[in-house]
């Protein structure tokens, strides 16, 4: 079996939302990065714990999964995000740009319909901070069926903790594959 996708989204997990002081953790560096296609003299302030970098790394470096961004931030994951944390250049899921005001407009997460059919029946487990029931729901239908799949759901203001990827690498461990191996 093919190691299992790691789906890591960025917003709420990498960079934490701003709580209601409008301060964001301490252990994050203040960035400015300018996205494709955005002026140079527009850069947009993000907030990274340099941690995170070697905390995936260590995770990536087992092979036990196969990391892919999957984020709003699209290509700019690979180019700008990752190399801030000293991660190596990884492969982004190409979502669309639809036109909502919810990250929810059926209910559930707006990236979900896309992920689903670009994993076809891949094993996965994926890291976003805005899942709903309905998403916990679509895990546990598609891991009945056979398709091992994990939702990991760090706070949106507190963003990837440590546990949050022993969480994975627990699970990712008991997978037949895993095993076999
Ligand atoms: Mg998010």
């Amino acid at each position: 079996m093919r190691p299992p996708y790691l789906l890591l989204d960025i917003d709420g997990v990498l960079i934490p939302f701003p709580d209601a002081g409008g301060s964001t953790p301490a252990a994050h560096a203040r960035h400015d990065v300018v996205p494709a296609g955005r002026n140079t003299d527009d850069p947009v302030t993000v907030w990274l714990d340099p941690a995170h970098g070697p905390m995936l790394m260590d995770v990536i470096s087992t092979g036990l999964v196969t990391p892919v961004w999957c984020t709003s931030w699209r290509q700019n994951a690979t180019t700008l995000i990752g190399p801030l944390l000293g991660l190596p250049p990884l492969p982004h899921v190409d979502l669309p740009r639809p036109q909502i005001t919810t990250s929810h407009p059926n209910g559930y997460l707006w990236k979900r319909d896309h992920v689903d059919a670009w994993l076809a029946d891949a094993p996965a487990v994926w890291i976003d901070d805005d899942f709903t029931g309905l998403d916990h729901a679509w895990a546990a239908e598609r891991t009945a069926k056979g398709t091992a799949t994990l939702l990991v759901q760090p706070d949106p203001r507190i963003g990837l903790q440590p546990e949050h990827l022993t969480e994975v690498t627990t699970w990712v461990s008991q997978l037949p594959a895993a095993r076999a191996a």
